[in-house]
């Protein structure tokens, strides 16, 4: 069991499987990057997969795959089946943009993937055109119809943004509830990789938004999940995602490894180690070090809220959010 120096059980591992994207949100990489990494400097689904035993072995439950857009890195099924007969019992997720979801929900679900959240920002399209600077949304839509028609749990994450969707909340609440599928709405976290001019929106101002038409129960956190789920009168369901709020650190139990084989403990924070070097000389041992002392590295918490709030300086697109 992996256990942090503030008596937090890790056992989340977020794999971002590519930095790269075929979107350009404004909150996170609104312009490409100088240079990518090189696709060489990249580790093979097979050296992520020696990573993800080793995870499994010492006590990792449940591993989401990310990016950047991960749908974009070929084969990827066939890595997700790697990880799911290795030990069927873990609990195997994505998040995607979904837009090249339509044609690979099938195939992902067949490989042993249970769950996905897909990002909708806007079901407009010119409102989702400006979040992504692309025309995005009949394809987005189709990905998310494709995976609950292959019987995918589906998730919805939305960031908030003011003067952009903040008008569609309520839209995108009922969107979720008809199609049975939870929203959780994402408070955004201010890093210097976004667009200057963005203004997101805090969880009382989407749940005074919200309460205007619904009465809302709190119903607090779920275990470990980061999200701070409501209730609707009507019984529906939604999360908030409040990184500003002093105990959303309390119960983290991930940490998250790069495209490259970095080790990060801390979405906030850029301090990483490297499993790369330990991973290609077939170091297991030295690989499950690496691990255990990431975990016992753990920071205490962000510095999004407080009074020494400040943006991070770590990119979304390649810690995988
Ligand atoms: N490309 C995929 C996607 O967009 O779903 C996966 C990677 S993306 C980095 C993972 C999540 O991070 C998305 O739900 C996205 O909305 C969220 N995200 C990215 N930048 C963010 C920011 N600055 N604040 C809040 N959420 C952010
Ligand atoms: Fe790409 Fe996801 Fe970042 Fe948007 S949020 S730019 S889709 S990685």
């Amino acid at each position: 069991m992996l256990i942090d120096s503030y008596e937090r059980t890790v056992d989340y591992l977020r794999v971002s499987v590519t930095e790269r994207c075929n979107f350009r949100c404004q909150y996170c990489m609104p312009e490409k990057p100088f240079s990518w990494v090189p696709k060489e400097n990249l580790l093979s689904f097979e050296e992520l997969f020696e990573f993800m035993k080793v995870a499994i072995d010492e006590g990792i439950t449940k591993i989401r795959i990310t990016g950047g857009e991960p749908l974009l890195r070929e084969d990827l099924d066939k890595f997700i089946k790697m990880i799911y007969d290795y030990k069927p019992s873990i609990d195997l997720a994505m998040t995607s943009n979904a837009f090249l979801l339509k044609g690979a929900a099938q195939k992902l679900k067949d490989a042993g993937l249970k769950r996905i959240n897909v990002s909708i920002d806007s079901l407009k399209p010119e409102v989702a055109k400006q979040v992504a600077q692309k025309d995005v949304l009949s394809n987005v839509l189709a990905g998310v119809n494709e995976a609950l028609v292959v019987g995918l749990k589906v998730k919805v994450n939305m960031v908030p943004m003011k003067g952009i969707n903040d008008n569609e909340i309520l839209d995108l609440l009922e969107y979720c509830k008809e199609r049975d599928m939870t929203i959780r709405f994402i408070e955004y976290m201010e890093n210097v990789h976004a667009a200057v001019d963005i203004k997101g929106m805090k969880s009382k101002e989407l749940l005074s938004l919200i309460g205007e038409k619904y009465t809302i129960t709190d119903e607090g956190f779920d275990s470990h999940s980061p999200s701070h789920y409501y209730r609707l009168d009507n019984g529906y369901r939604f999360g908030i995602i409040e990184p500003y709020e002093d105990d959303f650190c309390k119960t983290c139990n991930r940490i998250r490894l790069t495209a490259e084989g970095q080790l990060i403990p801390c979405l906030y924070f850029d301090e990483a180690m490297s499993i790369k070097d330990s991973i290609k000389k077939g170091d297991i041992k030295g690989a499950a070090a690496v691990l255990k002392e990431v975990v016992r590295t753990k920071p205490e918490k962000n510095r999004w809220g407080g009074d020494d709030a400040e943006s991070s300086s770590r990119a979304f697109y390649e810690t995988g959010g």
